[in-house]
């Protein structure tokens, strides 16, 4: 079993220019849940919403149960969150178990779990985002609700915003996005956004958070939200049901390090892993991030998180190898994740320009910066097309995730290795022929 640090390793993630200001962002209201008075009634309410459950759910679970839905939240908030899923859980067995799904999940999922690279797998995901993608919900009640057994189990997936301008059930579907692309992904998958506003200077504040070289914004969120926000994360943390006990012995620092982050407003956006099974995209939306931009930086993360990205668990796995010692093989994590978060937002958005996209940002960065390394996010990306366009890797590897199931990457793509240095040599020859950015037929075939 690797060992795990509570979070990945923070990164930096590029900020860009606005394509248009978003002029006022204010707290979110999580839909029908506003209504209610009692703060921690409404977190619960939100809660289920964003298990997926609907209010007229949870009314209905309140009324199977012989409660008025007031008091059903009352005894949901006594219960904690894993009661309320259990309840959840009751209602669904009585609606939906004469579908015979579970059992074929559950056996399926057995199969993910045991053989990581099973071709199945891929029948399996297919199967599970198209053709039952409205079982979805249910799936994901029962994933928590079927043990006190910690395995099998149901994946979980979780998606949950505070900003006015991305609502709960969008970032869901980017996680079921996110994971419908995996060939292996994590079992359980949390996105978390909120907003920031804007930064308080142009100094990073190290000594806020951690040692993490994120800068301190303004809040946009009530004081009341931004708890809510730690308290989703802490809360799903808790609730994790595949971790290892040396995992949860660092959950506190996990809790204690994502709550610096959020009540510091850092501009954050990381790929926080509780445990091997169970990882995430937390990410902060800041006032220059564009809703297109927002989608670019959710699914970069969420790439990280998926593809089993884990630089110190390689490391670990190496002898005589520390992570620092393997930081020079960043660019490739990196570079295959910003690719994916171009090449997502694109197909969300029905667009197909996002080669084009990864290779304008370079270019235009180089413009800047002639000189520069393959050491940002732009130039990183760009250096992953040049490799696909010299047949190097394969663009089916990248977006499901593969070539981070295990460390030979670590090899592979070592700035040293064959190929390689000719990527570090030419990823900045870019160049504009009529509107369209492109490495050379030389570049590429050389
Ligand atoms: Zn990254």
């Amino acid at each position: 079993m690797p060992t795990q640090v509570p979070t990945s390793l923070p990164t930096q993630e590029p900020t860009v220019a606005p394509d248009e200001s978003i002029d006022q962002v204010s707290s979110v209201e999580i839909d029908d849940c506003g209504d209610i008075p009692d703060i921690d009634q409404r977190s619960m309410c939100e809660f289920g919403l964003s298990m997926g459950l609907t209010v007229k759910d949870m009314i209905a679970m309140a009324e199977s149960m012989g409660m008025d839905p007031e008091e059903m939240m009352a005894i949901a908030e006594s219960m904690g969150m894993e009661g309320m899923m259990s309840m959840a859980g009751l209602v669904d067995m009585d609606e939906d178990h004469d579908m015979d799904e579970d059992h074929d999940m559950d056996e399926d999922h057995d199969m993910d779990e045991d053989h990581d690279m099973d071709e199945d797998h891929d029948m399996d995901e297919d199967h599970d985002m198209d053709e039952d993608h409205d079982m979805d919900e249910e799936e994901h009640l029962d994933s928590n609700t079927m043990s006190p057994a910690p395995s099998p189990r149901e994946p979980t997936r979780l998606g949950i915003s505070f900003d006015a301008e991305i609502s709960s059930a969008e970032v869901q579907s980017w996680v079921e996005l996110a994971v419908g692309e995996m060939k292996d992904p994590a079992t359980d998958f949390l996105g978390l956004i909120w907003p920031i506003g804007s930064p308080i200077d142009d100094e990073p504040d190290p000594q806020l958070f951690d040692g993490a070289m994120f800068s301190e914004h303004k809040h946009v969120l009530s004081p009341a939200k931004v708890d809510e926000a730690v308290a989703y994360f802490v809360n799903w943390q808790t609730s994790l049901e595949g971790c290892s006990d040396a995992e949860r012995r660092d959950f506190s620092d996990g809790a204690r390090v994502v709550g610096l982050w959020i009540r510091g407003a850092a501009d954050v956006a990381t790929a926080p892993g509780p445990c091997v099974k169970s990882r995430a995209a937390i990410y902060a939306r800041t006032l220059e991030h564009d809703k297109t931009t927002a989608t670019e930086i959710f699914f970069h993360e969420a790439y990280h998180g998926l593809s089993n990205y884990l630089l110190n668990s390689c490391a670990t796995n190496a002898p005589g190898r520390s992570e620092d010692d393997l930081n020079n093989r960043r660019w490739f994590a990196e570079g295959t994740a910003d690719y994916f978060g171009v090449y997502m937002a694109a197909k969300i958005e029905g667009r197909e320009n996002y080669r084009q996209k990864i290779l304008k940002r370079a270019y235009l960065d180089l413009q800047g910066d002639p000189g520069m390394g393959l050491d940002s996010a732009y130039v990183q990306a760009a250096a992953v097309v040049l490799m696909l366009d010299r047949g190097m890797i394969s663009e089916e590897k990248l977006l499901n995730g593969s070539y981070f199931h295990n460390c030979s990457w670590i090899d592979e793509f070592d700035p040293q290795a064959a190929g390689i240095d000719y990527i570090f040599d030419n990823f900045n020859k870019i160049r504009l022929l009529d509107g369209e950015y492109s490495y050379s037929s030389d570049v590429i075939s050389d």
